[in-house]
């Protein structure tokens, strides 16, 4: 094995805590010194290494961190639709259970309630309630056109969750 020469100035302290390993171990000053300076080198690699898996690992925990966030945003969200839903749903309900009127057509006087006139816009006996919607939109002080359009959208909406009750 070829060696090559290293010369280093170290402390009085350090240079006695040498001979002591040396003397303990029994090794000369060379093999010593080189046997001391290669497991140094090891060390100071192996902290290098864990210093490295300590980085990633806290990586690893910080995008856990944000993913834990994003599924309880996403949870918050579902829930908060999944309550929306629940109160159309509550609403639908009062709406069927709530009579609106009489069906106006000739012998049949039939109650319907607000989900027959808007959605169904028949009565339970097949009548049309459109006459009804008419007179109603022409009440003074409605704008008809605003009246029809607002009771439409009113219609598509619980007609939605009259229908997604019944799957
Ligand atoms: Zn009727």
């Amino acid at each position: 094995m070829t060696t090559e020469a290293l010369f280093v100035r170290i402390s009085p302290d350090l240079r006695s805590a040498i001979d002591e390993y040396l003397a303990e171990k029994g090794m000369s000053l060379g093999s010593g010194v080189a046997d001391l300076l290669a497991r140094g080198l090891e060390a100071a690699g192996a902290e290098n290494a864990i210093g490295a898996l300590e980085q990633s690992l806290a990586d690893a925990r910080a995008s856990l961190r944000e993913r834990d966030e994003q599924l309880g945003e996403a949870s918050a969200r579902v829930a908060s639709a999944e309550a929306k839903v629940e109160s159309l749903r509550t609403l639908a309900i009062q709406l069927e259970g709530a009579p609106a009127g009489r069906c106006p057509a000739p012998g049949c006087g039939t109650s319907f309630n607000a989900i027959d006139l808007v959605v169904r816009r028949q009565c339970s006996k097949g009548h049309a309630l459109t006459s009804v919607l008419e007179q109603a939109s022409h009440t003074p002080g409605l704008n008809s056109t605003e009246t029809l359009i607002a009771l439409g959208a009113i219609a598509l909406l619980i007609g939605l969750v009259v229908a997604s009750r019944s799957v």
